[in-house]
């Protein structure tokens, strides 16, 4: 018995014994290829090359839960951890429990424009929810860095809610199965954290609320990763004097649909434009409740701001289309055109003459990315 008849040729049909292997599988380590000739091996490759494609996909990410969705950027899912457990000692907002993730207690106001005016005890359950919102995205802010995993950034998000003894709002509302989202580059919003490292020049907005005795507290920023190009710098620094002039105009008497003319003729000096799917919102006993505050211009946002109101200014600005689409997960929104989008949140109190920005930094430890190229 020869050692030389081992193996047999890799084209369909030739039941040949081969000796020669495909020198690309050598240098992959791909084992088991075998050809009988030079002209089968070439006969081959349009199917055999497949092979390598298949090694090189299992390095970095082979998942691919839509073999049939084409993504508009570069940016692809991975795979996602199991869903992590709140304790059931921490106060939970009715969707926790429910079977579609569906908040009842807003659905019931759904279409009602009249915005709810808080009281000092409510005010007071506000500052609190929204301080320790923002001392959870300061953590986020800490380990937000190359290499690693938006889940990791979920995990630290998670932990430090429960510490805090706060409900990770996000978790399970409309089945969105996380405690924060994680947008990168193109992703404009509600992206779900999963195991794709953060790589060298990635924008990472992490989104964080918190839930806690009754209140919900909401904020985000956008992070830079490592060393990030100019230009992307350049949209994530008008994206933050965008939302920083907006919050300027809060006042008791001014028009909800004011805020999107001051974003909108910022964010346009600049050549970039302004998402108009997604919108700010009242936000206390409710996630999102009335006022909606959309950031585009000369829109039809109905209301006035009056003492003791509580929403969001959140704008999503992106380098070329405003247009989003969402991927079939129907959580992640990515610009249409595949370049990348930024945002920051705040959450703020109209009191007597101008606001409070609940969700203002306290200290100059969070944020470390994005402070030192501001
Ligand atoms: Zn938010
Ligand atoms: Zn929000």
């Amino acid at each position: 018995m020869s050692d030389m008849a081992k193996h047999q040729c890799g084209t369909e049909n030739c039941k040949k014994s081969a000796t020669l292997q495909c020198p690309v599988c050598l240098k992959m380590g791909i084992q088991g290829s075998y050809f009988c000739s030079q002209d089968c091996f070439k006969g081959s490759w349009k199917d055999h090359k497949i092979f390598h494609l298949l090694a090189k996909g299992k390095e970095s990410n082979a998942y691919n839960p839509w073999p049939y969705y084409t993504f508009s950027g570069k940016l692809r899912p991975f795979e996602q951890t199991p869903r992590r457990l709140v304790p059931e000692s921490i106060p939970r907002p009715d969707y926790a429990d429910h079977k579609k993730g569906r908040s009842e207690s807003e659905e019931a106001l759904r279409g009602n424009n009249i915005i709810k005016i808080l009281d000092d005890e409510e005010i007071e359950g506000m500052r609190v929810a929204c301080r320790l919102g923002r001392e959870v995205l300061d953590e986020a802010a800490r380990v937000c860095d190359v290499g690693v995993t938006t889940d990791e950034i979920d995990r630290v998000v998670h932990e430090a809610c429960i510490e805090k003894e706060c409900y990770p709002s996000p978790m399970n509302y409309y089945q969105f199965p996380k405690s924060c989202c994680t947008s990168v580059n193109e992703v404009i919003c509600h992206g779900i954290p999963d195991l794709r490292p953060l790589e060298d020049g990635d924008l990472c907005n992490v989104d964080v609320t918190v839930y806690h005795r009754g209140f919900h507290g909401d904020l985000n920023e956008t992070f830079f990763v490592g060393n990030v190009k100019e230009q992307h710098k350049k949209l994530v620094q008008v994206t933050h004097e965008a939302l920083m002039k907006a919050i300027a105009i809060v006042k008791p008497g001014e028009r909800y649909r004011e805020i999107g003319n001051v974003i909108q003729k910022h964010v346009h000096s600049h050549g970039y434009s302004v998402v108009k799917s997604y919108c700010g919102h009242g936000i206390h006993r409710l996630f999102h409740t009335a006022p909606n505050v959309p950031h585009y211009a000369k829109n039809s946002a109905v209301g006035v701001m009056k003492p003791g109101h509580c929403f969001t200014i959140e704008p999503m600005i992106s380098e070329g289309t405003w247009r989003d689409v969402s991927w079939p997960d129907d959580w992640t929104a990515v610009t249409a055109d595949g370049l990348f989008s930024a945002q920051f949140e705040h959450t703020l109190l109209v009191t007597e003459n101008g606001c409070d920005i609940l969700t203002k930094r306290r200290n100059e430890t969070g944020n470390p990315h994005f402070m030192d190229h501001m």
